[in-house]
């Protein structure tokens, strides 16, 4: 007969053990290990059992035992399975004289199994499993042991349904942890894993001083695919390339989809520079042959590589892939299909490119882009007839940023439109604190090719000078030629536009670009400037005049002002007088000023003639 205390210490004893997340078999071996003790029983078993599949987690308090279990597995018979599939306790005080278990019974007996009492593990929905006690001399249980029997195995069905909840929420947040950490289409690790894994190598490497590569692959015209074959052809060849790769990693190494079309290997342990050498080697190989996307379906794609590698004792960060990814870069502008060892000199550049797109970004809220005015003047008179504003950049490090410069990086990270319209709508303004005081001077501003064919611009425009009050007639828009060697057709028609809303067109350094003289006639522009190289070449080479004259000359006879730019001494200034050319611009008359210079000496500047003697001291902004 069971000892009631034996019970309720077996069952604080569970409470205690199995809280928290004690794991099903410690569950199921503590407690075929306490019943032994507490009840008149030689051994003891558990089975688990799931529908429509084999039963598993066996426990058992002795050998004898669990080869019983495995028995009734076995044979698919028994009163453990009995008791399972009743949800009824089953006794079998004498196996040897009963009849129920045709297949089982006799092994078991001659095993040395007189005795079986089994008890359904119960949970709301259904059995578990069962709890089976074995006795090795037959003979009844008392009626106490059998319900503290119950009550044991009642017992361990709750927890174990709780380990069994825990397990499948642990095994789901691992399906979720898979596909947060792959590609959905092709199934390697995605960035996220790549970076978990390039972080612990990190850590790893300071330890162990490993050394590792990174290859950053990417397809060459892979948009073009997409174009020509559609999305599906492009997810197909993705997937191809995504095997073919696979198959080049070593253990150790991580292939990933780091983007689109772009894949990258990371590979620990590398023992040299040439071992990520011979996989950059391979990886080109893998796609010198085509790949068979469909029957009727082969595709050539070729990759541009990049390859950074992080030698003995240097730090293993993130660094190394922004080198990996800037190699593949240089690998593509040198034509693709190839790999690629980081350039430093050329990626510092880059990355010094990068930073002052960055700092461009912020330069206009933090009040570092400014605008200078250069008169433009008459050359017979030397009276001012208007402004050209140029762009001006105080970088807090670097100094004055020269304005070629910055427009470059404008155009190159997608801020000109911003950049653009400030400069228009600052000059507007300024200009109309200049008009109001008479003198009304033009107002040239530049604009880039970029910013001409913005679909928004000629709306732009039109808001600025309607905002700022300003006659259409006094704004001269100053193009270059590039804009018309782009797209000669849109160009127009936006020129075209603007000139009827009264607004000027100048042609701007004239001679440096396609430079064709037929432009002249066929354009819709009123001004050409004269580059100032050739205003420089005066003096200097036998040509440089005439050069100037026949320029002038084919201009008026197309009906253009022209202006000379640069002009820097009193003979280039008598020359381009000589040559016809109504307007100039250059030191000679005045460097660019800052607005409020133009503000305070607006009667110098606009009402009397601008004189060498005067410019000595006007040099700022320039
Ligand atoms: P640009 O439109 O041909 O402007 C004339 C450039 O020549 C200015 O350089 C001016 O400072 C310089 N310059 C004027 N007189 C002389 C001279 O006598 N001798 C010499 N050597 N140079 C002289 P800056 O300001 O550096 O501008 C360079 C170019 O940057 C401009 O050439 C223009 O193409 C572009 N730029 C300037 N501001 C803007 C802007 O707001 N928007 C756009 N899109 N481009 C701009
Ligand atoms: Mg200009
Ligand atoms: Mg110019």
């Amino acid at each position: 007969m069971v000892q009631q205390e034996a019970l309720a210490a077996v069952l604080s004893d569970f409470a205690r053990t199995l809280a928290t997340d004690f794991p099903i078999q410690g569950i199921l071996d503590h407690l075929v290990e306490r019943i032994v003790d507490v009840l008149p029983i030689t051994a003891a078993g558990v089975t688990l059992i799931r529908p429509d599949e084999n039963p598993q987690y066996i426990a058992a308090s002795n050998a004898d035992a669990l080869r019983f279990e495995q028995m009734q597995t076995e044979f698919d018979e028994g009163p453990c399975l009995d008791a399972y599939r009743t949800g009824e306790a089953v006794a079998v005080p004498d196996l040897a004289t009963d009849r129920r278990f045709g297949l089982f019974g006799p092994p078991a007996v001659a095993a040395g199994l007189a005795a079986v009492f089994t008890f359904p593990l119960r949970s709301a929905g259904g059995r578990l499993g069962a709890l089976d006690l074995y006795r090795d001399a037959p003979g009844e249980l008392a009626a106490e042991d059998l319900e503290a029997a119950q009550t044991l195995a009642d017992v361990a069905a709750a927890y174990l349904l709780n380990a069994q909840a825990r397990d499948e929420a642990s095994s789901a947040s691992d399906r979720f942890r898979h596909i947060a950490l792959h590609d959905p289409l092709t199934g390697l690790p995605n960035r996220l894993l790549l970076q978990q894994r390039l972080e612990h190598l990190a850590l790893r490497g300071s330890r162990t001083h490993a050394m590792a590569a990174i290859l950053f692959a990417d397809l060459d015209g892979f948009k073009r695919v997409n174009d020509t074959h559609g999305h599906q052809v492009g997810d197909q060849l993705l997937l191809a390339v995504a095997q073919r790769l696979t198959h080049l990693i070593r253990p150790g190494d991580t292939l990933c989809r780091y983007a689109g079309d772009e894949f990258v290997f990371l590979c620990e342990d590398v023992q040299t520079q040439a071992d990520a050498e011979q996989l950059a080697t391979r990886i080109d190989a893998a796609f010198s042959h085509p790949f068979q996307l469909d029957e009727f379906l082969e595709l050539t794609v070729t990759a541009s590589i990049g390859m950074a590698f992080a030698g003995p004792g240097e730090d293993i960060t993130d660094q190394l892939l922004v080198e990996a990814d800037t190699a593949m870069y240089q690998a593509k502008r040198r034509g693709g299909a190839a790999h690629q060892l980081i350039d430093l000199r050329e990626a510092s550049a880059a990355a010094i490119r990068r930073d002052m797109e960055i700092d461009l970004r912020a330069a206009m809220e933090r009040g570092q882009l400014a605008l200078a005015y250069q008169p433009i003047v008459r050359t017979a008179d030397c009276l001012v007839t208007g402004v050209e504003a140029l762009l001006r950049w105080c970088h807090p490090e670097r100094g004055q940023v020269d304005a070629d410069t910055a427009i470059r990086l404008a155009e190159g990270s997608g801020q000109i439109s911003k950049i653009g319209s400030w400069v228009l709508m600052q000059a507007c303004r300024d200009h109309a604190t200049w008009s109001c005081r008479g003198g009304r001077p033009d107002l040239a501003v530049n604009v880039s090719p970029r910013q001409l064919m913005e679909p928004a611009f000629l709306s732009t425009v039109t808001n600025v000078v309607t905002r700022a009050k300003m006659n259409p007639a006094s704004l001269i828009l100053e193009i270059t030629e590039n804009v018309l060697i782009d797209d000669l057709a849109r160009a127009t028609t936006v020129l075209d536009d603007l000139r009827t809303l009264g607004i000027r067109i100048a042609l701007d350094d004239f001679g440096t670009g396609y430079s064709s003289l037929s432009y002249l006639r066929q354009l819709p522009i009123d001004i050409v400037k004269i580059d100032q190289s050739f205003v420089a070449d005066i003096g200097r080479t036998p040509s440089g005049s005439a050069m100037i004259s026949a320029v002038t000359d084919l201009a008026h006879l197309v009906g253009l002002t022209v202006v000379a730019e640069g002009v820097e001494t009193q003979q280039q200034r008598d020359i381009v007088l000589a040559a016809g050319c109504e307007l100039a611009q250059g030191y000679f008359y005045a460097h660019p000023q800052p607005a409020s210079t133009i503000a305070l000496q607006h009667d110098r500047y606009f009402t009397t003639p601008l004189r060498l003697t005067d410019t000595a001291t006007t040099t700022a902004g320039s």
